[in-house]
């Protein structure tokens, strides 16, 4: 695996974008996992994953050593897992992309994430048959810490984020819950250190929209970001209000598709897409 720099977030995802396509024969799945002694740890992003990372590294390594390891897509042993309170997470990434907490909401709203900073925890709970172990960040790092025979643990910040945003929680928790719903889930099921999640509810919501989201992106950039014409559009949103597959008050009234967990705001303007129980079809002849 060379080893790769990167100067901004954009430009990692640009590079994990063609890492995606380069793995042909696989599913993309958006996971990577580092293999550490008895255990593949997932890179959870904005959870600890940096301290981890320098700790697998050693103390020599540059700044983000976490771009700088080996990874695999798919863990070769058990999976341990650093869960963190997904709105911290949520408020770490839109720091690290230094992107207004509004506009990154806005953005999930449509179905989008804004980079991978943004992407749920919940996706290493599929798409493999490792059993999965997991710990709370930051409640449970030492223990974390300790079975994974780092150094010292990371110093924990205390002074909270959550706190510092109050206004801003007041007004769209219930959003940002709605949006990582399966997150919010395995968060609050983790109640000790080293926790077998098979027990949990492997919930599909979020990983359907996870693979929704990446293969109609695909179909979109292949068919050169096509628009659906606006008497296509007008029909979609007549039939979506009319089915009961919509739920009309999800995502801040904007709405969102029941069958494939998509925003259906989103969904509808792009032309390359079609209903997944087929009251609509994909536009031939799209504006772009
Ligand atoms: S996309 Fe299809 S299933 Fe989903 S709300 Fe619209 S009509 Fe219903």
């Amino acid at each position: 695996m060379p080893v790769h720099f990167f100067k901004s977030s954009h430009e990692a995802d640009v590079f994990f974008e063609k890492e995606r396509e380069s793995e042909k024969n696989k599913e993309f799945r958006s996971t990577s996992f580092l293999e550490v002694r008895d255990w593949s740890i997932a890179q959870n992003f904005k959870v600890f994953s940096s301290a981890v990372a320098r700790e697998i590294a050693g103390t020599e390594a540059p700044n983000r050593p976490q771009f700088d390891l080996e990874y695999n897509m798919n863990p070769k042993k058990p999976v341990a897992l650093l869960v963190g309170n997904p709105v911290s997470k949520f408020l770490s990434a839109c720091k690290e992309d230094k992107m207004p907490l509004i506009e990154a909401l806005g953005i999930l709203k449509t179905g989008q994430f804004p980079s991978f900073h943004f992407l749920p925890q919940s996706r290493y709970l599929h798409g493999h048959d490792q059993p999965i172990y997991a710990w709370l960040a930051p409640d449970h790092i030492d223990y974390f810490w300790k079975t994974m025979e780092f150094g010292m643990p990371p110093e924990i910040y205390h002074k909270s984020r959550l706190e510092h945003q109050s206004y801003f929680l007041s007004e769209n928790e219930k959003t940002i819950r709605e949006i990582y719903a399966d997150d919010f889930y395995l968060y609050e099921s983790i109640s000790k250190p080293r926790q077998s999640i098979s027990s949990v509810n492997k919930s599909s919501t979020m990983a359907t929209m996870l693979e929704t989201f990446y293969n109609s992106s695909k179909r979109f950039l292949r068919a050169g970001f096509a628009t659906t014409p606006p008497e296509a559009l007008a029909s979609r949103q007549a039939t979506c209000k009319a089915c009961p597959e919509w739920d009309a008050t999800a995502l801040n009234n904007t709405g969102r598709c029941r069958k494939c967990g998509c925003s259906t705001w989103a969904k509808l303007r792009m032309a390359t897409e079609r209903c997944p129980i087929g009251k609509w079809e994909a536009v031939d002849k799209p504006t772009n």
